[in-house]
């Protein structure tokens, strides 16, 4: 048996069950996570999603170890630019951002905050570094990566190798934003 862990919203109308391991567990430094998560942290009731160096965490699984249970009428995505290949989804019912995904990906990047802080699984490396704001001191209890590092990069890979290089479409029709 794999064990599934269920994570919902803030106010508990979106359910998603994902099955077994993360890939990996990241905080993501770049300008484009911290400037979206200004940005849907402004949503009313939204959670804080930025952590104390301006890093968003993320639980990175495997697109198909993720099953959506409830809710999902009420998901929206917002993109940084309208032509940008990565979208941020938020679950409107309480503007929990939920998800991060890269068009074409064989991943999603969960916000973290979706799990209970005591049962999120453990930060593995934090990416992206170079995009903080100079003289930014990170603690060194994870690796820093500057970019993203080749270990991020062989777990992605080695996921995909064992997906059978299929990178599932979502079964969720998403629309924007405030449109
Ligand atoms: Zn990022
Ligand atoms: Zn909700």
């Amino acid at each position: 048996m794999t064990d599934t862990t269920r994570l919902t919203c803030t106010c508990g109308q979106l359910a998603v069950d994902v099955e077994g391991p993360p890939i990996l567990s990241v905080e993501c430094c770049c300008t484009s996570c911290r400037a979206a998560a200004a940005i849907l942290e402004q949503r009313p009731g939204a959670p804080k999603i930025l952590g104390a160096h301006g890093t968003t965490p993320f639980v990175m699984y495997r697109k198909d170890r993720i099953r959506w249970a409830a809710g999902t009428a009420d998901l929206r995505e917002h993109r940084l630019s309208p032509d940008a290949p990565t979208r941020r989804v938020v679950a409107t019912c309480c503007n929990t951002p939920v998800f991060l995904e890269f068009a074409g990906g064989h991943w999603l990047s969960l916000y973290a905050h979706l799990w209970p802080t005591a049962a999120r699984p453990p930060l593995q490396l934090r990416t992206m570094t170079k995009d903080l704001p100079p003289g930014t001191s990170l603690p060194t209890d994870v690796p820093n990566a500057n970019t993203q590092s080749a270990r991020f990069m062989v777990k992605l890979l080695t996921a995909w190798i064992a997906m059978g290089f299929r990178a599932p479409k979502l079964p969720l029709p998403i629309a924007p934003l405030d449109a």
